[in-house]
C-alpha cells in the first residue's frame, strides 16, 4: 500500500502520483479513502479563539483545501488558491493592483479575459497594453514605470501562440514586476510556468483540470508568500470561491489529468496532421507540427502540444459555418478541454466579445475554427472532419466541376 504522509514533499512525486495523492490522504475522522465534501457553511469553535484550521467556508473549506494543495504540488508552487472560475481567479490577481497601475497583456489573450480588463478593471484606473507576447522585445518596449503586472498566455486561444517564458520572466525581474501565465491550455502536465520564472499560474480548471465539462473552476498557484498573502486576502474579501461540491467534482477528474493529456495529445496530433493536408484547409496552427513557426520554442518550454488544433477553413464565413454545424462528434460549443470533442468558430463565440478590427488584428479570421480535440477514438473524429470540410473543387477536362477526394489517405 502506498502511503502518502502529510510531512512528505508532493513535488518530489511522480506527476501522475501527486495528482491522485497530494492534498488527499484519507479522511483522518472517519478514514475515508476519497476527501469527502464538506457541504458546511461554517465550523464550531472547541472554545473561544481555538478552532480545528477552520472557521467560517468563505475562508477555508477541507474539501477545498485538498484541491488547492494537490494543484499547487502539480504546478511545483507552494501555494494554492481555487476560485469559482477561470475569471475569478483572474479577478483575484487584477485586485492585487490599484488605481494608476499598468498592465502589460499578451494581445490574443480569452476572449473573457480581456473583456474582464477592458471593460472592468480599466474603469477602476487600471491601464493595459496589448503586445504580441511571442515577441519578448515588444513586451520590453511597453514596460512604464507605472507598470506592476505582465499577463501572458502560452499557448494562445485560439491561435495557438507561444510566448517564451524564461525571455519574458528575465524582463519581468529586471524591472520589478509580477509575471503572470494563464497556463489553462498546457495543463501543469505539460508545461510548468514557475520552474521557468514566473510568479504566479493562473487556470480555468473548467477545462483540462476537471476535464469532463461539468464544473466551473479556477485556481491562482505561487511559490510567493508576499503574493500568496495579498492573494489569500483578495480570494476571502471578494469572497470568489467555489462550492465543495465543484471543488470535490475537479479533484475527481484532477485525477487522472496525466492519462486524458496524453490521449488529448495523441488525437490531437493525428487530427493537425490530417488537416495539414486536407486541400479545403488554408492553415493549421498546432504548436506539435514541424511547420508551427514556434515549434523549436514548444519542444524547448512544454513537454507536449496539448489537445487545442485551430485551423482556417477556405471559403471564409460560410465555409466556417457549413464546418462547425454539420460534424456529428465535434459538438458546437464553447469550452475545451473535457473529454468530449468541441468545435467552435472563435470569431462569433468565444472571442466575439473583441473588437473586430482588433481580432482581425490578431489573427482571428472569419475561417478560422477551434478545436477542442477529445479522447474518442482517433478514426471517428477524422472521419467527423473529413465528412464536413469543403473539397477541393478540380475542373475536369470535360469542363464538368467534380469533387476530388481529399483527406484521410493523403
Ligand atoms: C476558459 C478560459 C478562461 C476563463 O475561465 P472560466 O472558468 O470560464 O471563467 C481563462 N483563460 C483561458 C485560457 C480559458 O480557456
Amino acid at each position: 500500500m502506498t502511503r502518502v504522509s502529510k510531512n512528505q514533499k508532493h513535488k518530489e512525486l511522480g506527476f501522475a502520483t501527486a495528482a491522485i495523492h497530494a492534498g488527499q490522504e484519507a479522511d483522518p475522522t472517519t478514514g475515508a479513502l476519497i476527501t469527502p465534501i464538506f457541504q458546511t457553511a461554517t465550523f464550531v469553535l472547541e472554545e473561544l479563539g481555538v478552532n480545528k484550521g477552520y472557521q467560517y467556508a468563505r475562508t477555508h473549506n477541507p474539501t477545498r483545501a485538498a484541491l488547492e494543495q494537490c494543484l499547487a504540488s502539480l504546478e511545483g508552487a507552494e501555494f494554492g488558491l481555487a476560485t469559482a472560475s477561470g475569471l475569478a481567479a483572474a479577478s483575484t490577481v487584477l485586485n492585487i493592483l490599484s488605481q494608476g497601475d499598468h498592465v502589460i497583456c499578451g494581445e490574443d489573450v480569452y476572449g473573457g479575459v480581456y473583456r474582464l480588463f477592458e471593460q472592468v478593471y480599466k474603469r477602476f484606473g487600471i491601464e493595459f497594453t496589448y503586445v504580441d507576447a511571442r515577441d519578448s522585445e515588444a513586451v520590453e518596449a511597453a514596460v512604464r514605470d507605472s507598470t506592476k503586472l505582465i499577463w501572458v498566455e502560452t499557448p494562445t486561444n485560439p491561435l495557438l501562440r507561444l510566448a517564451d517564458l524564461k525571455k519574458i520572466a528575465a524582463i519581468s525581474a529586471r524591472y520589478d514586476l509580477i509575471f503572470c501565465v494563464d497556463n489553462t491550455f498546457a495543463t501543469p502536465c505539460q508545461q510548468r510556468p514557475l520552474a521557468l520564472g514566473a510568479d504566479i499560474v493562473i487556470h480555468s480548471t473548467t477545462k483540462y483540470i476537471s476535464g469532463h465539462s461539468d464544473v466551473i473552476g479556477g485556481a491562482v498557484l505561487t511559490s510567493s508568500e508576499a503574493l500568496y498573502e495579498q492573494l489569500q486576502f483578495n480570494q476571502n474579501a471578494v469572497g470568489c470561491v467555489p462550492g465543495p461540491f465543484d471543488c470535490f467534482l475537479t479533484l475527481r477528474g484532477l485525477k487522472t489529468l496525466a492519462v486524458r493529456v496524453a490521449a488529448h495529445e495523441r488525437n490531437a496530433s493525428r487530427v493537425a496532421a490530417f488537416l495539414d493536408k486536407h486541400p479545403g484547409v488554408e492553415a493549421v496552427y498546432y504548436p506539435g507540427l514541424k511547420s508551427h513557426p514556434q515549434h523549436d520554442l514548444a519542444c524547448e518550454q512544454m513537454t507536449g502540444f496539448g489537445g487545442m488544433v485551430s485551423f482556417v477553413v477556405k471559403g471564409g464565413l460560410e465555409a466556417a459555418r457549413d464546418v462547425v454545424s454539420k460534424t456529428g462528434i465535434f459538438q458546437l460549443a464553447e469550452s475545451l478541454g473535457g473529454v468530449k470533442s468541441l468545435i467552435c468558430h472563435p470569431a462569433s463565440m468565444t472571442h466575439k466579445p473583441i473588437p473586430r478590427e482588433v481580432r482581425e488584428h490578431c489573427g482571428i479570421v472569419d475561417g478560422l475554427i477551434r478545436l477542442s480535440v477529445g479522447i474518442e477514438s482517433e478514426e471517428d473524429l477524422i472521419a467527423d472532419l473529413d465528412a464536413v470540410l469543403p473539397r477541393q473543387i478540380a475542373r475536369k477536362k470535360s469542363g464538368r466541376v467534380s469533387a476530388s477526394l481529399s483527406g484521410g489517405e493523403k
